[in-house]
């Protein structure tokens, strides 16, 4: 796996910055070089690191204006052993003045990353929720938008203005960007309207769609007021074990794409057939977990 994903959606409040940190942790447990940037000014991803983002000595925003080596700039974060690009506030005056550059501004972050891609299997940038000069530098550095959902009554609408942007984008600037998936979160399986939008999002999307779901739960909403991801402040919650899935579901899809394939154990009282649509969560962990959670699915937190 070596790829540059934006997780991106202009709405706020979609799981964005949640999926953004737990994935980051949930890969670098399988032994993957994780490199996370925080692209929002509001600097949640910084936080739910447990970095304060009022003590940063260079940024987002210095790497941006080009006034700092990204290399300069990045945090190791432990336990969860993951580089971060930390971001605050500044960064909307960086958005302001990359606005008035003539040539190249929504190249900044690509032109960042050139020498540090080789450095890392994963890169995750965290945007903003807009549809600005930020998560537009995000998509031209990216190799695919990972767009989380909630499945709620207004989810579909805005998501054509993305897929558009995205399209615009490929064809201006990055004729290589893909879409990585679209993940069901905050997913309450008891609300039939959510279970009613995340039919249609099948419906729409197809195998875009991530089969794991994201459950709605606790522990992935108090974990960043410990500074850490959810794998570090409970391990067994059906949250950290969620993004242990996506991160399983989309190693295992590039080996599939990649025509790599793995031998998977006889079951012969198995089911012949897929799971009904939607999984609580895809069962499976990763391949090469650091430290295997221990599964616990019928535990409620
Ligand atoms: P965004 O980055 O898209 O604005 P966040 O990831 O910050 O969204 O999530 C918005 C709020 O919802 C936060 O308070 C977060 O803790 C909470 N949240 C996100 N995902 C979940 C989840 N699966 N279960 C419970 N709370 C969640
Ligand atoms: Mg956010």
């Amino acid at each position: 796996m070596k790829r540059v994903i934006a997780i991106a959606n202009q709405k706020g409040g979609v799981g964005k910055t949640t999926t953004a940190v737990n994935l980051a942790a949930s890969l670098a447990a399988t032994r993957r070089r994780v490199l996370l940037i925080d692209l929002d000014p509001q600097g949640n991803t910084t936080m739910g690191c447990g970095v304060d983002k009022s003590q940063l000595n260079a940024s987002a925003c210095e790497v941006l204006l080009g006034e700092a080596e990204l290399a300069a700039a990045l945090l190791p974060i432990e336990p969860s052993n993951f580089m971060l690009l930390p971001a605050n506030q500044d960064l909307t005056a960086a958005e302001v003045r990359l606005l008035s550059l003539p040539i190249a501004r929504e190249t900044k972050l690509r032109q960042a990353l050139a020498g540090e891609r080789e450095k890392f299997d994963v890169i995750l940038i965290d945007c903003p929720p807009a549809l600005n000069m930020l998560t537009v530098n995000a998509l031209v550095a990216a190799d695919s938008v990972l767009i989380p959902m909630q499945c709620e009554y207004y989810a579909l609408e805005g998501l054509s203005a993305l897929l558009n942007t995205v399209e615009q984008i490929r064809i201006a600037a990055n004729p290589g960007l893909g879409v990585e998936g679209v993940l069901r979160t905050m997913f309450d399986p008891r609300n039939n309207l959510a279970s009613e939008v995340s039919n249609q999002l099948i419906a729409h999307f197809g195998d875009t769609v991530f089969r794991t779901v994201i459950p709605r739960n606790i522990r992935l909403a108090e974990a960043p007021s410990f500074g850490k991801p959810a794998l570090f402040h409970d391990k067994e919650s059906r949250g950290a074990l969620a993004y242990l899935a996506l991160a399983g579901e989309m190693i295992r899809r590039e080996e599939s794409a990649n025509g790599v394939t793995r031998l998977t154990p006889v079951n012969a009282s198995g089911p012949a057939s897929p799971p009904a649509e939607p999984p609580a969560a895809e069962p499976a962990p990763p391949p090469e977990p650091a430290s295997a959670p221990e599964p616990a699915f019928a535990k409620d937190s």
